[in-house]
């Protein structure tokens, strides 16, 4: 059975509930399911609900209460919000007052920098309302999926859906540093997407840190340093995985990834994550998991799909490195036996 440690539900920006998630999982050939939303924890009577489903339907997946913290830079870094920096917890305990007022502070701050990116919006032009973003979220902690979701709610911003022609750079603007234009610079590696992914089309436009169209995106407002999240997860229960290690990797390169690891600043590190051009990195960081393995405690290695929409999880578990999969959560159990398993249907005996 595959495995996704890594997932999103209706609790963040995904768009299946933790339930139809389990049963499409099921149909799919995911045998282990993280519930790991962006800052957001399930509620009691959402796992309560869980529990009983796994009861009636033994043949359904294995989950795993989760969560993933946008984390701040390491202090020696600066420590300041840095939307690359992902932090994933499995097996926390949904009850832990402190990560519950984490998300609780996390969820405003969202809101708030929601209603900035929306102000910037309008100011080019766009018929987008702070409203139109709450109603995509449905309530949930509110982030870039929903504001694209609202932007192509109104007719005339439609083809923000379609794939477009790299849109002309303004002279003199706040653009990328020289170089960035350069074969391999982080620039084209924007522009590549674009034609990889349309659907990523409006991140890479206005929606990210460094777009082409500066002015739009506004950092997170709320995010604690990288080591006080750790903290936070481990002080709930739970083991600190770095997410997709490819997204931080401008500020936090896989060397010093693997240092910090050693060091015992994270408890493990994705192995799986990505799309196809990630190949080598997914193996880069399966080398750095191999190479602590004698450390004590073992780095463990996660990573799934990082599963949003039903779409998406047909896709990633027909992809070849989701076999990468196979195995994962059994390994981690053996090499860290201290871990308490109460927050998943692992420790239901049926
Ligand atoms: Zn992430
Ligand atoms: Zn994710």
């Amino acid at each position: 059975m595959l495995e996704s440690l890594h997932n999103h539900t209706t609790a963040s920006d995904g768009e299946m509930s933790h339930e139809t998630f389990l049963n499409e999982a099921a149909a799919n050939g995911i045998g282990i399911v993280g519930f790991t939303d962006h800052d957001s924890l399930p509620s009691l009577s959402t796992v309560t609900h869980l529990r009983d489903l796994s009861r009636e339907n033994p043949a359904l997946p294995k989950w795993i209460v989760g969560i993933e913290m946008s984390s701040g830079l390491p202090k020696e870094l600066g420590g300041q919000p840095y939307s690359g920096l992902h932090i994933v917890g499995i097996f926390v305990n949904p009850e832990n007052q402190t990560l519950i007022d984490h998300c609780a502070r996390s969820k405003q701050a969202r809101i708030e920098r929601m209603a900035e990116m929306v102000a910037n919006l309008r100011r080019l032009g766009f018929s987008i309302s702070e409203a139109d973003c709450l109603l995509a979220s449905e309530g949930e902690s509110v982030g870039r999926p929903h504001i694209v979701r609202a932007l192509v709610w109104h007719p005339p911003v439609a083809k923000c859906d379609q794939p477009a022609a790299r849109p002309p750079r303004e002279p003199g603007c706040d653009g990328p540093a020289e170089g960035a234009h350069a074969p391999g610079g982080p620039e084209q590696e924007r522009y590549q997407r674009i034609l990889d992914e349309p659907t990523q089309e409006p991140y890479t436009l206005f929606l990210a840190d460094g777009a082409f169209i500066p002015g739009v995106y506004v950092e997170y407002k709320y995010t604690l340093d990288m080591d006080s999240c750790v903290r936070l997860i481990r002080e709930a229960g739970g083991l600190a995985i770095l997410a997709h290690p490819c997204t931080c990797k401008s500020k936090i390169p896989l060397a010093m990834a693997e240092q910090m690891l050693a060091e015992g600043r994270f408890d493990g590190i994705e192995v799986v994550f990505g799309k196809e051009r990630d190949a080598a990195d997914r193996a880069a960081a399966r080398d750095i998991a191999e190479r602590l393995r004698t450390r004590m405690p073992p780095v463990v290695m996660g990573g799934g799909g990082d599963i949003h929409t039903l779409e998406g999880m047909r896709e990633w578990s027909a992809a070849p490195w989701a076999q990468q999969t196979r195995g994962l959560l059994e390994a981690l159990l053996a090499a860290r036996p201290d871990l308490k398993t109460t927050w998943s249907s692992l420790a239901q005996s049926s």
